[in-house]
């Protein structure tokens, strides 16, 4: 196993929509595999294959991250076939690091897709996880969780985002 790259909002990639994935075999375990490790080193809940550069319809949360309890699961080719309620609550990003706001989201969602061994798999969700799928579905369609904000907000965390780099750099 191996720690991977994650890319930040700069990359391209990360406004690549993601490619339904047909075929799972080992190439795709292993680079699953590879992105549990990466997420939990970066202490993420949930990772899209395009934030590690490759643009494929599939991303790994773990489940269990509310209850302390680590739960790693991969959904491949993932739909949101049901949302319920709204609420505001705030979020990150791996690609986006230390940036934070506050994003309205639905409060439960079905989400529907497929398992490494190729199984149909549901999931209900609400909260905290409903929120980290929302998001890993918006990297999959080539967003970002803060185009979800009005342009002036966006621009101050891009602004505060460059500022942290540079002095990260310095
Ligand atoms: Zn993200």
């Amino acid at each position: 196993m191996s720690i991977l790259r994650v890319r930040n909002w700069l990359d391209p990639v990360l406004r690549k929509k993601g490619e339904p994935v047909d075929n799972i075999d080992e190439n795709l375990a292993r680079l699953v595999e590879d992105m549990y490790e990466t997420m939990l080193q970066a202490r993420g809940a949930g990772l899209a294959a395009n934030q590690i550069g490759e643009a494929k319809s599939l991303f790994v949360v773990d489940i269990g991250i509310e209850t302390g309890k680590r739960d790693l699961v991969t959904v491949i080719n993932p739909v949101i076939t049901a949302r319920e309620d709204e609420e505001i609550a705030e979020e990150g990003c791996l690609s986006i690091p230390e940036i934070f706001a506050e994003v309205r989201r639905a409060r439960r969602v079905e989400l529907k897709g497929v398992d490494l061994k190729g199984n149909d798999v549901r999931y209900e969700a609400e909260g905290f996880l409903a929120r980290a799928f929302q998001h890993e579905m918006e990297h999959l369609a080539g967003t970002l969780f803060w185009d979800n904000l009005s342009s002036v907000k966006r621009n101050i965390l891009k602004r505060k985002f460059k500022k942290l780099q540079k002095e990260a750099d310095e």
